[in-house]
Formats: structure tokens, sequence, C-alpha cells
């Protein structure tokens, strides 16, 4: 008997070559299955008479086969099954290629359900390579307990890759979806009752098998509700732990940051000034601060951040800056450590890089030699005890460290974290009070919808980019002009610019990016530039080999620099002047657009060349919009419009929590979710009366990344 939390390889028909392809998918167990939902639904509700199909329109047909054959065209090494199909009205042909199979699956005399598109053929109707399903009686879909599920209904379309088919999961899916009742809903009945919500294995069997539209919006409205609702719940939790908890009051050292401030090499813009002074206005209370430090990629993040981290120091007090990267953690030290020169302040670097000691971390001071800061209290617990600002990665969390009095948490690119790890970070004061927390986003969003999304932070805005900034100049580029853009490149570089090139992922085996990095890098290596030097950045290297190659990329002794979307967040390369973004379709606009702020970091006239193999109007619309737009908002909005919410789901949006069904742009939906989970929290904080809502909270919080 199957349960829920059964295996995907004890359900009928489901071999090992099968399970291991879904499992790529996430899908492992019968749970999995239920809710891996699909994105669209082709639209066969009617069955449609031969005689009325139309060239160009897809439809579904329900006839008998009259005739069915297998051919093979000599010349172009092709197999053909031909059928001819007729219900009562007319006769279709029907052509599959390279299918011989069908030919063995289905015989003359079969009753057939067929979904495709209609074509003239001299004067009659044909259709190619239409989906088939054998039916027993014609005009059964499933949700009226017939056979038919590829054929006819509201047919669901999954994201699929490692090639499954999309008969392959609908048949899995319908052998599985009367479990659907023994899903636990967690959503409280009342909150279901306020917000006229389905129950949660209605939804379920409505998103698989809809009986129409309405059925799809009931069901999608339900499943976004729920990702949005643990969002709100989420922050709603953290504001009122944050309200109960105290903090270090950090003093403003007035003196010290007008020294700073003079001290840099810019002046600040008045959005940067404006946001340093909200936050140590904050830092001065006994409360402990939750700040959102937004500002597109450029705008300066960095040294109000140090503003704050400096008067941290000064105060006596510890500061941490969590970056999500090991190299972004590395160039951050190097910066603090070089504008922070003339201060008596100790900063230290924390990650878990090669140089590991011991299986310790791997400590760094003011770039002097390696050496371990750590008291053994029990074996494995290290304090971090005379470092004013600490920077480093997840290691920072993930071992087992403790700080002696943190008073300033900063995380940079704060989407690229988890809900949970944030809170670990804050955790680890080192005392009863609670740190001042500065979270930064290149992510561009209005206040509102930063409100409604992370209601538990105060909103700084970096509204103005460096006036020296030129804005960059960004165009598709069609393969004709591939070998003008590499002229192009060669002359920038001759210019001593450098140059960044993109590669995108292959295939879902290639989740490191090692295979599209290491071919790209082939041919421009060896073909295409043989007389300039480059670099390689993936997933796969050790970071010790990512710290050189990044080191020398800043330096300068590496001009062209091939890698994935690793470089995408922080990076601060003042010398690029070209970003090369190969396959750029396969990339989501807003990410495109962080992507291209890596380059125009400084006075040079910058450029983002966009390349790909798609020649669909669709995609070249949406690369258009990258042209046009120099907003990461707007491009994610118009994302969402090309491609739909549902459509956003599997393909990465950084900068954005990932929803399945639920658009960012909901604002109705938005605001109930909020207002439910304010009202819930205002209850009961303990969430103790809903058990399966608290358990659900924190299997979320595990999971939840909000990219
Ligand atoms: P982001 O907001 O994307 O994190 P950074 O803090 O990395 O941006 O800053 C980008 C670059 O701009 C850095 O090289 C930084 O030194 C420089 N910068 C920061 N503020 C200014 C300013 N007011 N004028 C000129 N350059 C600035
Ligand atoms: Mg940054």
């Amino acid at each position: 008997m199957l349960d829920l939390n059964t295996d995907i390889i004890n359900i009928n028909r489901v071999g090992a070559t099968t399970a291991k392809k879904l499992k790529k998918l996430g899908v492992a167990a019968v749970r999995d299955l239920l809710f891996y939902f699909p994105f669209r639904y082709d639209d066969f509700s009617r069955v449609t008479p031969i005689d009325k199909l139309q060239a160009g329109v897809s439809a579904n047909v329900v006839g008998q086969i009259e005739l069915l054959q297998n051919k093979r065209s000599p010349r172009r090494r092709l197999y053909i099954t031909e059928a001819l199909v007729s219900d009562d009205t007319e006769t279709l042909k029907v052509v599959w290629f390279n299918q011989p199979f069908i030919a063995r699956l289905l015989k003359v005399g079969d009753r057939v359900s067929l979904a495709g598109k209609a074509e003239d053929d001299y004067g009659g109707m044909m259709m190619s390579s239409p989906v088939y399903e054998k039916v027993l009686t014609p005009l059964t879909p499933l949700y009226k307990g017939g056979g038919a599920i590829h054929t006819q209904g509201l047919v669901p379309n999954y994201h699929l890759t490692a090639n499954l088919t999309h008969k392959q999961v609908r048949f899995l899916i319908k052998q599985v979806i009367g479990l659907a009742t023994r899903v636990i809903d967690w959503l409280p009945f009342e909150v279901r009752r306020e917000a006229k919500l389905i129950s949660l294995a209605e939804a379920i069997r409505k998103i698989h098998f809809p009986k129409n539209n309405l059925d799809i919006n009931k069901a999608r409205g339900r499943l976004a509700f729920d990702e949005l609702f643990l969002i709100q719940l989420q922050a709603q939790l953290v504001k009122r732990n944050l309200s109960a908890s105290r903090a270090w009051p950090i003093a403003f050292n007035e003196s010290a940051t007008k020294q700073f401030v003079d001290s840099l090499p810019f002046k600040l813009t008045d959005a940067q000034r404006k946001a340093a002074w909200e936050i140590l206005r904050d830092l001065k209370k006994d409360q402990p601060m939750a700040r959102l430090l937004e500002g597109d990629v450029g705008s300066g993040k960095t040294v109000v951040a140090l503003i704050a981290m400096l008067n941290a120091a000064l105060a006596g007090k510890q500061a941490v800056l969590m970056a999500p990267t090991e190299i972004l953690a590395k160039q951050h030290y190097d910066t603090v450590c070089r504008l922070l020169e003339n201060f008596d302040v100790k900063v230290g670097l924390v990650t878990r890089s090669q140089k590991k000691m011991n299986n310790v971390l791997c400590i760094l001071y003011n770039r002097e030699e390696i050496k371990q800061d750590k008291q053994s209290v029990h074996n494995t617990k290290y304090i971090i005890q005379n470092t004013d600002i600490i920077i480093g990665t997840h290691a920072l969390i993930q071992e087992d460290i403790k700080f002696k009095n943190l008073a300033l948490a900063v995380i940079d690119e704060q989407h690229r974290f988890g809900v949970e790890q944030r809170k670990v970070l804050v955790e680890k004061s080192g005392g009863e009070l609670t740190p001042h927390l500065l979270s930064m986003t290149a992510t561009p969003i209005p206040r509102s919808l930063a409100l409604a999304l992370y209601g538990d932070l105060e909103l700084s805005v970096l509204n103005e980019m460096p006036k020296d900034r030129k804005k960059i100049i960004t165009s598709v580029v069609p393969e004709s002009k591939r070998e003008k853009a590499y002229e192009f490149i060669r002359e920038q570089i001759r210019q001593g610019r450098q140059v960044f090139v993109i590669c995108p992922l292959i295939d879902l085996s290639d989740k490191l990016g090692v295979k599209s990095v290491e071919e790209e890098y082939k041919k421009l290596d060896k073909i295409v530039f043989p007389e300039i030097a480059m670099g390689k950045l993936h997933g796969r290297m050790k970071s010790q080999e990512k710290e050189t190659i990044m080191q020398e990329f800043l330096a300068g002794k590496i001009k062209i620099l091939v890698a994935t979307s690793v470089v995408e967040v922080g990076l601060d390369a003042p010398n690029a002047a070209v970003m090369m973004i190969e396959g750029a379709d396969r990339f989501g606009l807003a990410q495109l657009h962080q992507f291209r702020g890596r380059v125009g970091r400084s006075i040079y006239q910058s450029y983002c060349f966009l390349f790909t193999d798609s020649d669909a109007d669709k995609t070249l619309k949406r690369l258009a919009a990258v042209v046009k737009y120099n907003n990461g908002f707007e491009l994610a909005k118009i994302d969402l419009k090309f491609r739909g919410p549902g459509q956003v789901y599997g393909v990465e949006q950084k900068g954005f929590p990932e929803l399945k069904l639920a658009s960012l742009f909901d604002y109705g939906l938005m605001k109930l979710s909020r207002e439910q989970a304010v009202k819930l929290v205002a209850t009961d904080a303990s969430l103790s009366k809903w058990p399966a809502l608290k358990e659900k909270l924190g299997e979320w919080e595990k999971v939840v990344h909000l990219e």
C-alpha cells in the first residue's frame, strides 16, 4: 500500500532509471510527487469533431484507428508511422516521426484520443506527432473518472528535465492523486475560512487535474497564499521577538566618523550619507536595530556598512559582516583593511578555506600570517576574542563559533541567506543582548513591497549612484556579429580594461558549471584569444584556487575571466568594462541585471553583450527589456509577465524569494496573507494551537532561501 512517505520506486511502473531522474527533480517520495505542481495547461477541454478541425489550431479529437503502418523514408533515414483515424464526421491523417514503437502500442480498431495541432493536407486535415492515448469510452477525462489524462480536459504541463516526459509524470501523479486527502492541512481553519481558501487536499487535486479554469484559479490561489503567508508569518514572529529584546547601544563617534569619511578616495553620495545617519541613529538605541539597506548594484552599500561597523568597533564592541561567497568575503576583508588602515581596529577573516588548521577555521588578522584566535572552552568551541571587525562566509554560523561581544551583525546580499541562517548569526552575540542587524540587498524593490516582504525590517534606500558612473551600454549581439564583439573585446583589453564571460549551466547534471565553463574557456583560450591571459571560475574549484584566480583578476594579471554565476553577487572589479553573457536567455532578467552590475563600477565606459542561441520572439523581447531598463525590480516584473508566475519556478531568479505559484506583484494576496499573519501572531505567537503550522514553518525555515 502506498502512503505519502512511500519511495517513488514503489509506485507501479517506476523503474530505477525513472526514479533516479525524478530524484534529480527533488521528487523522492509520493508526497513530493503531489507537490510537484504543473506550470501550464493545454486546453483540450472539448473534443473537436474531425470535420471541424482548423489548420493551425490545437485540438483534441477522439476516433477509431482505421489504418496503421510504419514506413521508412530512405533518403532521410526516418521512421514514419502513419495512421488514419475516423470519427462519425471525417477521417484524419496522422503521422509520427521516429517512434516506430507506436505501431506496436496501438492497433487498428483501437479508440484513441489525440491532441495536437491540425494542419492542412491537400484539402484534408492531418496532425503531425500528436500526443496520443488509448481510451475506452470517448468522453471521459480523468476528472469524470475516465482514463484520458494526456489529451483531454485541461492537460497539465510540468517542468521536466533529464528526459522525463509529461506522459510519465502525469501517469505517476494520476496513480497517487487519491492520497492527496492524507496531506495534513497546516493552515488554521479560521485563516482558511476568512481568506476563503479551499483545503490543501482539494488544491492539490485541482492543480493537477482541473475541471476548468475556475479550478485552476482556486487551486493556485490557495497554494500561492500559503507561500506568502509563511513569509509574512516568519516576518511577524521575528518582529515580535526583536521588540522584546535588548541591544548594546553604540555611541556615535562623530570625530572618527568624519575622519573616516574624509579619508575616502571619493565623496559620499547624499543617499549614502542619509542611510549612514539613519543607521547610526538606530545604533544608539538599546533596542536592536533591524534595517534593510537597499541599493542597486554599484550604489556603494559597503562603505555605509563600514561606517556602522567602525562605530561599533570604536565603542569597544564587535561587528561582523557575513557575505554569501568566499570570494566576496575576501574582497570585503581587503577593502576594510585598506580603508581602516589608519584606525586602531583589528580586522579578521573567517572562511572555510583550504588553509584549515586542525580542522579549525582559518582566521586572518590585518593581513598578518594566519594564526588561530581560539580559546578552547570545550574541545570544539572557539570564541573570537580580540578582533573588532570580523568578516566571513557561512563558516561564521556553520562552525561552532562564538563572539565575545557582538553588537552589530551585517549581512551582505541578504537574500542569499536563509531566514534560519540570519537568525543563527544574530544569536551568537556572546551574551544576553541581541546584536543590531543590518541587511543589505541589491534587489531594488519599492518600499511598500519591501515592507510586505520583510515586514520585520526598517528600510534605508540608496536611490542614487555615485556621480562618476557612465551608463552601461547593453546590446543583444546576433551570432553574425560575434567576431566583431571579440574584436571589440581585444581592443578594450589593449586599452587596459578587463572582461567577464558568463556561461549558463549546460544541463542539470552540470550543477557546478564545470562543463560549461571548461568548454567555453577552451574555445576562447585556444582559438579566439590565444594571446590574452585568461582565467576560469566555477563551483567545483577549491576555494584556494578560486581565491588565487580572483586575486589575479583583481590585480589585472588575468584579462578575461570565464565564469559561472559565482561572479554574480557583490564582486567589485573597477577595471572590468565588458560583461559578455552566453546563453543569456537561460537567466532571469533580474539576474542579468546583476551580472551587468559587475562592470561600470568606475569611470570607464562599460558594455554588456548578451548572446543567445534562440531566435524565438519571446526570448528576443525579454532580452530587449534588459537593453531598455536599468532597474532590477522593473526587470523582474517584466520577466514575470513574460513567463507567468509559475514559470519562474525552477528558473534562477536571484534576488527574490523563490515562489512557485505566488507572484510578488500580487499585492492583493500579499495584503491578505499579511493581515492573516498579523492576526494569528496576535492570537497566539507560540503557535501552540496549530501544531501542523508550527511544524510547517520549521521545515520551511530550514529550506527556504529567500532568493
Ligand atoms: P554595492 O552597493 O553594489 O555593494 P560597492 O559598495 O561594492 O557597491 O561599491 C561599488 C564601488 O563604488 C566600489 O568600488 C566603491 O569603492 C565605490 N564607491 C562607493 N561609494 C562611492 C562614491 N560615493 N563615489 C564613488 N565611488 C564610490
Ligand atoms: Mg555589495
